[in-house]
């Protein structure tokens, strides 16, 4: 994509959604934490169904250690892998409560430092909860960015980094909803709806579907 096709690129998208968000339900930000870890390799649905059952009665780190791994595990059964992610969970707030005052630290050193969260959930929080304009290259981000051309790259880091390097300023906070929006719901992996896709002017995807 040219570097000039970015800003209508971006200003489509956000022509249609000017204030995106994440899918993911929550009200702190120790809320968003648990759920963003909650969410790997689940859908942001399901993740959803466990936690409005789960943060009702557990919603601080220090109520989710005293629910205990099979209180918790009781609670996110539903989600896929819930026994590491339980553990990953409990640990993750033994540290908040241990080292953080059971706040959500603010810096990606300190948030990957926690069990279970690896780069694309600190990005999450950085982004969402602190609106750092940083890029959580998902499946969709990953698909969309390579098939139109935005930022071409073999893996989520390499995507990450063009991301970072390509995207207008005023579109960075923000990008990285829109284009996991639009791949969640336009480009799908198996079958993008080019024939009705807002951006597809600016796409340089070779093998654009028809209009069925
Ligand atoms: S034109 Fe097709 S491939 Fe390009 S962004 Fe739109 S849906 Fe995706």
């Amino acid at each position: 994509m040219k570097k000039s096709d970015i800003e209508p690129f971006f200003a489509t998208l956000k022509a249609a959604n000017p204030m995106p968000n994440t899918e993911l339900e929550y009200t702190t930000v120790f809320e968003l934490l648990a759920a963003v870890l909650l969410s790997a390799q689940a859908t942001d649905v399901g993740v959803n169904k466990a936690t409005r059952r789960l943060f009702p009665v557990a919603g601080t780190p220090q109520k989710i250690l005293d629910l205990g791994l099979e209180g918790l595990e009781e609670h996110i059964k539903t989600i896929g892998l819930y026994r590491s992610k339980a553990r990953h969970l409990l640990e993750t707030c033994r540290i908040l409560v241990e080292q953080h005052n059971s706040q959500v630290p603010r810096t990606r050193e300190a948030l990957e430092a926690l069990p279970g969260v690896g780069r694309k959930t600190a990005n999450v929080v950085l982004n969402v909860a602190f609106g750092q304009p940083t890029m959580a290259v998902d499946t969709h981000i990953f698909r969309v960015s390579n098939r139109t051309g935005l930022a071409p790259g073999k893996n989520p880091l390499a995507v990450e980094l063009q991301l970072i390097k390509r995207v207008p300023a005023a579109y960075a906070v923000d990008s990285h909803h829109w284009l996991i929006l639009h791949g969640r719901y336009v480009c799908q992996a198996r079958k993008p709806q080019c024939w009705q896709c807002s951006v597809a002017t600016w796409c340089d995807f070779k093998g654009k579907t028809p209009a069925p």
